[in-house]
């Protein structure tokens, strides 16, 4: 580069100094000077310029020492003037250039994987994070189809995003890209479009942060979760064992005497048919019911994931006080049920909902064992909440027993917070995590006239929207 630079300002200086011609050939000098600016930093190109302004002048003096004229000296001072301008404006613009330099390779500091791609999809700046998070390296990345090199899997339809895109100028969203070896990373992806001056778009800045550790953290997390509400449901099965045998054994002793008067009936001298048939009837009937009960409490001590079904709230809840109906008489509580016909479905998972509803009615169940039983009243409601941009479905459960010290009801939803002696304290800590998994909340206050009152409130379902 250097020997390149000298012999053409060597070649000129030849020229200059011996040409005949009446040229200002000491111009092409700046040829020289913007030359030695691609490959020379700021202190070369000024030796650069003040050497070539050097060479003028000598060549200018051997020249014209002897037969001095104007119009010479006018040639060899634009020559100086072009190359003092060419040199000025080299170092102007490769300080610019380093600037944008330096800027560009801040966007390699970022961890995030960042690249730059074209309207049609073409990769045309690939940083560090990107060559980290994705293994190609900018050059092999450059050039190529970002979404056919990535294998871009989008969460809806690809033509759809690149629409909202142009249109909003911008796009947020998570999405699983592929690397060089063929691993999955899961990405929150910001993207934002470069228009021109008429605002037609340019290209597209993608910012990527891999999120794949915090999905899988988020996945584990859930699981455990799921798995808690499975455990405790069943711990709080346990709690209705005397009340579900009661249930089974009370149809099953039904069949027993229907069989021995059908017997009966039968061993007469002239069977009575008649009184047989319908004793036979009745045990079906209590076998039914017995197998409901079964029925009832498999669902409930099913395991598996957390469905996301249309569910009605009014269904579940009476289903589900037919499990704490037995708890309730032997408590001596009186039940006051008011469902509200009109409440819309929600999407959830009609078992944890119906856990939820038994956590509630046996904490205040086990709460009103403390005052005489004639004070005894659970109020059970589900009733419609309703504002202009959004309905929910709210279901309540109060009670009429001792409620709680104010300051306490905070710490009601905390894991382990129990004041029984035999209380796991994870009951309304596991209502809380189902009732926010389905985008729903849960409150507890208390009530006027004593007592505690929880409530639930749902989101309904959209498509129940009328
Ligand atoms: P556990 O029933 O195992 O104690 P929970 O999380 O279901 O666990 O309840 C935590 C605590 O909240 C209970 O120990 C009790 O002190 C209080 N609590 C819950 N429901 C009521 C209620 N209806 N009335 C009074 N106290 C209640």
């Amino acid at each position: 580069m250097l020997a390149m630079a000298t012999a053409l300002a060597t070649a000129i200086f030849i020229i200059d100094t011996i040409s005949p011609l009446d040229m200002a050939i000491a111009v092409l000098y700046v040829i020289v000077v913007l030359f030695s600016a691609t490959y020379l930093e700021r202190r070369g190109l000024l030796l650069t310029g003040a050497a070539c302004i050097g060479l003028t002048v000598l060549s200018f003096t051997i020249m014209h020492s002897e037969n001095y004229n104007l119009s010479s000296t006018m040639r060899g001072v634009v020559s100086v003037a072009a190359i003092t301008v060419t040199t000025l404006l080299s170092l102007k613009n490769q300080h610019a250039t380093r600037a944008l330099r330096e800027q560009a390779d801040l966007l390699d500091l970022t961890h995030d994987a960042i690249f730059v791609r074209t309207v049609d999809d073409i990769i045309t700046y690939w940083n560090h994070g990107a060559e980290e998070l994705y293994g190609w390296t900018r050059a092999q990345a450059v050039g190529q189809r970002a979404s056919a090199l990535l294998h871009t899997v989008f969460p809806e339809p690809q033509q759809d995003i690149f629409e909202q895109f142009q249109r909003a100028g911008r796009w947020e969203g998570e999405l699983v890209h592929t690397t060089r070896e063929g691993a999955s990373v899961v990405v929150m992806s910001r993207w934002s479009l470069q228009r021109d001056e008429r605002g037609r778009p340019l290209a597209a800045m993608e910012t990527n942060s891999d999120i794949t550790e915090r999905k899988r953290a988020e996945n584990a997390l859930h699981q455990s979760q799921a798995e808690l509400a499975h455990v405790t449901r069943i711990t709080t099965m346990g709690e209705l064992t005397a009340s579900i045998a009661h249930e089974i054994n009370q149809p099953l002793a039904a069949v027993v005497t229907n069989g021995e008067a059908c017997l009966r009936w039968l061993g007469r001298a002239i069977p009575d048919l008649g009184e047989a048939k319908s004793a036979v009837e009745q045990m079906i009937r209590n076998g039914r019911r017995a197998s409901d009960v079964v029925a009832r409490l498999r669902a409930l001590a099913r395991r598996g994931e957390a469905d996301r079904v249309p569910v009605d709230v009014n269904e579940a809840m009476n289903d589900a006080l037919l499990l704490v109906e037995r708890e309730l008489s032997n408590h001596r509580v009186a039940l006051d049920l008011s469902l509200d016909r009109g409440v819309p479905r929600v999407l959830g998972d009609r078992v944890q909902l119906q856990q939820v509803v038994i956590n509630l009615a046996l904490n205040a169940i086990q709460a009103m064992a403390a005052v005489p039983a004639a004070r005894r009243r659970l109020r059970v409601e589900t009733r419609r909440l309703a504002d202009a941009s959004a309905s929910a479905v709210q279901i309540r459960i109060a009670d009429t027993g001792p409620g709680v010290e104010p300051e306490n009801i905070p710490l009601l939803f905390n894991a382990f917070y129990s004041t029984k002696s035999d209380g796991m304290g994870m009951g309304l800590s596991i209502s809380r995590s189902i009732i926010e998994a389905h985008n729903g909340l849960v409150a507890a206050t208390l009530n006027e006239g004593g007592g505690m009152c929880f409530s639930v409130t749902l989101p309904m379902h959209e498509e129940t929207r009328p």
